[in-house]
């Protein structure tokens, strides 16, 4: 099988193996005559795949079933921006704006109630992460982007809110590195960019928080208490997708967990920045902060953006390295180099950007 070198933002790269064993599952799953899209969610075997999904993804996190639940849910990590506020705000919740994901959680936030945008890096095009920031201690909870797929920026260290609840939209870097999961209430992520393809959103929540914060107000589907009651299986949920994911979740584990994970991940990101920051006049990295770069979204330019449009569409033909282009709202170059693009694809755009920049420098 030939591969493109994808560094797409999402839907993403997958796992090689996964795709494997997805063909497989999707023609026949387990001898049984049919393909597990043919199958009933409620079939003994389906129920197995899901449940063991769910737990897999507690393990990953290094969280008990006891303390957490797992829903697999439909409309994107976009839905969950309204999902969150339906269900815990009531008096007010304060939010990080770092970037245009973020954004559109603070919108949603603001249609239901009261919302605090407690720091904002908007006003340098989001290429930094906000320090100092001042949480109010009495917010319903702390809503925040852990990863920015757009701008190339991350959280390194998480946001201090005392005993506010965090919330976090790790869509763009869940599983990536290690994390202490146990500091979230609630963690939410679409699929698509780092554990499976699109159509599922999980959804990890805190019985606790649950059990004691919720305000019990949603209608019936936006009502995490509708999905948590039937086991994230009220009405059907995305079947494959969820599959899949599962088939992700044992690809982290055989490379040894997050800590392996995050060793890779961060080998990868160093050979791009390395190389920007050895030839800052061709490459320049959007990022200022080296602690606030992302290690799954590398964003660059160049000295115009005739050589950028030039740079992506060579990339595209000389090496089939494909969606190098930045975001259609901030232009420049964008290498989304999730767990599961190999070291080999980032190696080969390093020595084509040496290649391009003797060309044209
Ligand atoms: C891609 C992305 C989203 C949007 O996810 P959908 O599943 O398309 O709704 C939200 N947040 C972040 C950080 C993303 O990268």
């Amino acid at each position: 099988m030939s591969r493109a070198n994808n560094f797409s933002a999402g839907p993403a790269i997958l796992p090689v193996e996964v795709l494997e064993e997805t063909s497989k599952a999707v023609k026949d799953f387990g001898g049984l005559g049919m393909s597990i899209m043919e199958m009933s969610h409620r079939s003994k075997e389906y129920d197995a795949v899901f449940v063991e999904t769910q737990n897999d993804a507690l393990k990953l996190m290094g969280l008990s079933p006891v303390d957490y639940t797992v829903l697999f849910l439909g409309g994107g990590a976009s839905l969950q921006f309204l999902m969150i506020p339906y269900n815990f705000l009531s008096g007010s919740a304060d939010y990080a704006n770092t970037g245009a994901w973020s954004k559109k959680a603070i919108k949603e936030a603001q249609w239901v109630g009261n919302c605090n945008v407690v720091a904002t890096s908007e006003d340098t095009t989001f290429n930094y992460i906000p320090k100092n920031i001042r949480w109010n201690a009495d917010a319903d909870y702390a809503h925040f982007t852990t990863n920015n797929t757009i701008y190339g920026t991350r959280w390194l260290e998480l946001p201090e809110v005392g005993d506010v609840p965090l919330i976090a939209d790790m869509s763009s870097d869940i599983y990536s590195r290690e994390i202490d999961f146990s500091k979230f209430s609630l963690i939410y992520a679409g699929a698509q960019k780092n554990m499976g393809p699109a159509g599922v959103t999980m959804v990890v929540i805190k019985n606790e928080f649950f059990e004691t914060k919720a305000t019990g107000k949603a209608p019936t589907m936006l009502n995490y208490k509708t999905h948590i009651d039937k086991g994230s299986m009220f009405n059907t949920p995305p079947t494959l997708p969820v599959y899949i994911v599962g088939r992700t979740f044992k690809w982290i584990m055989r490379q040894g967990g997050l800590a392996a994970i995050q060793e890779m991940n961060e080998q990868k990101a160093a050979l791009l920045y390395d190389y920007i920051d050895a030839n800052t006049d061709f490459y320049r990295g959007t990022v200022g902060d080296k602690n606030d770069r992302s290690i799954m979204n590398v964003t660059w330019n160049l000295p115009t953006a005739e050589l950028e449009a030039k740079f992506v569409a060579e990339a595209k033909a000389r090496y089939n390295m494909t969606n190098l282009k930045g975001h259609r709202s901030v232009g420049g170059c964008r290498a989304s180099i999730y767990n599961a693009c190999p070291r080999s694809s980032v190696e080969a755009l390093v020595s084509f950007m040496e290649e391009f920049m003797k060309d044209n420098k």
